[in-house]
């Protein structure tokens, strides 16, 4: 049987270890389901820390991000738009641009910004071209 005094040492020894992969938990990412586009949303936790602030890779809706203890509340910082199907989204402004297209989470249609101040208008499903591809 070790001696108390032997543990006292181990668990002395242990410590610095045990702190650090805390830390590393504290610098690993942290993923939330996005309101978005309904996928996980991965963010570096380090990131959140200096922006408070994250985005979705998949849809690009941005997050305000408030802490609380260890942990991050998401917020979208993003406008909402509802669909025809009355289905709610959040619109992407980083990636906005006149003729940017996306679809809607529920019914799948097509959706094309025509101005700045918010506007948007309804495709069919003919005259839908492919959601840009972006990194
Ligand atoms: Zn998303
Ligand atoms: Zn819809």
């Amino acid at each position: 049987m070790p001696s108390r005094a032997f543990l006292d040492e181990t668990l002395k020894a242990l410590a610095p270890f045990v702190r650090n992969s805390f830390t590393a938990v504290v610098t690993d990412s942290i993923g939330f389901t996005c309101a978005g586009c309904g996928l996980e949303a991965k963010t570096l936790a380090k990131a959140v820390e200096s922006k408070r602030e994250a985005i979705c890779f998949s849809c690009g809706v941005r997050y305000r991000a408030e802490k609380a203890g260890n942990s991050f509340t998401f917020f979208p910082n993003e406008p909402g738009f509802r669909c025809e199907c009355g289905a709610e989204g959040l619109i992407p402004t980083g990636r906005i641009k006149i003729s940017y297209q996306f679809s809607c989470r529920a019914c799948s249609r097509t959706i094309e910004f025509v101005g700045f101040d918010w506007r948007y208008q309804f495709l069919d499903a003919a005259h839908a071209s492919q959601v840009p591809e972006e990194a």
